[in-house]
């Protein structure tokens, strides 16, 4: 095994919740996933290291990934965040200062409505320096823990949550910078609860070592809310009218992939959205 870390699983507390007792949940690329048998959290373990993760993000991941929009796959993007704008929109009542954690080049932002504030905050300093360039989005190159705190009506994560090392950390600060009644919306990330995740396990499409590091359910959300102090508006699982359903397909391809060895198809609650207010 050329993965030895000190750590153990037996001496491991959850990352949520705090407990320790974990089983099994799959195994990819030589590296073990565990399920938190108290709040449901899967994660890979040994954790990587943020060194790891840097040398990761590193390797030009926004480009590979075409968040520009200049190809097919940015395309879809594009369709999909006008979804999640409109869903934003319609769930959120108030208007103020939103800040989008994990922005890369701020395309997110461009599709919110104007009569936001736009915010935006990402580890890579050069896609700070594109969104920077669009107009009305103030970004920087900062962590949240060093953005104002009781500042923000909205903090928003896209398709980063699973990406964070500690979750519960995260959470913690995330409410600092929030004003009171302020919304934290953790979007597009993946339901390990769903009924392909559980299936498909380790071929569930989402499940990427050293990417995404921690899996979520309705339940370790709930989990996370009531340990900080946040009530759960809402919980959506976007799928339906998405660019990337096609809904009869994707349920004959369920049993197909699942018995030809193959990766999960797209489907029903393999994603979740979660809407919390601070209370
Ligand atoms: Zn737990």
């Amino acid at each position: 095994m050329n993965h030895i870390k000190n750590n153990k699983i037996s001496n491991h507390k959850c990352r949520v919740c705090n407990q320790t007792d974990f089983k099994i949940w799959g195994k990819k690329d030589d590296q073990v996933l565990y399920q938190c048998t108290n709040c449901q959290l899967v994660f890979f373990f040994p954790y990587p290291t943020q060194e790891e993760l840097d040398i990761f993000y590193n390797s030009n991941y926004h480009n590979v990934r075409g968040y520009d929009g200049n190809n097919k796959a940015g395309e879809l993007r594009k369709r999909m965040y006008l979804l999640d704008v409109k869903e934003v929109e319609s769930i959120v009542p108030i208007k103020g200062k939103f800040l989008d954690v994990g922005c890369a080049e701020g395309v997110f932002l461009t599709f919110l409505n104007s009569k936001w504030e736009k915010f935006g905050i990402d580890v890579s300093k050069e896609a700070i320096s594109r969104a920077s360039e669009k107009p009305g989005i103030k970004a920087y190159a900062k962590d949240i823990s060093e953005v104002e705190d009781n500042f923000y009506d909205v903090i928003h994560l896209r398709g980063v949550f699973e990406h964070i090392l500690f979750p519960d950390e995260f959470i913690s600060i995330a409410r600092k910078k929030l004003k009171t009644g302020g919304y934290l919306i953790i979007s597009t990330t993946p339901n390990i609860s769903g009924i392909v995740p559980s299936l498909f396990r380790e071929r569930y499409k989402l499940v990427l070592p050293n990417e995404h590091v921690n899996y979520f359910s309705p339940v370790t959300i709930s989990h996370l809310a009531k340990n900080h102090g946040f009530s759960i508006e809402k919980i959506t699982f976007p799928y339906f009218n998405t660019p990337y359903s096609s809904f009869l397909k994707d349920l004959f391809s369920i049993p197909v992939n699942y018995f030809q060895g193959k990766a999960s198809p797209p489907f029903w609650k393999n994603i979740l959205s979660a809407y919390l207010i601070k209370k």
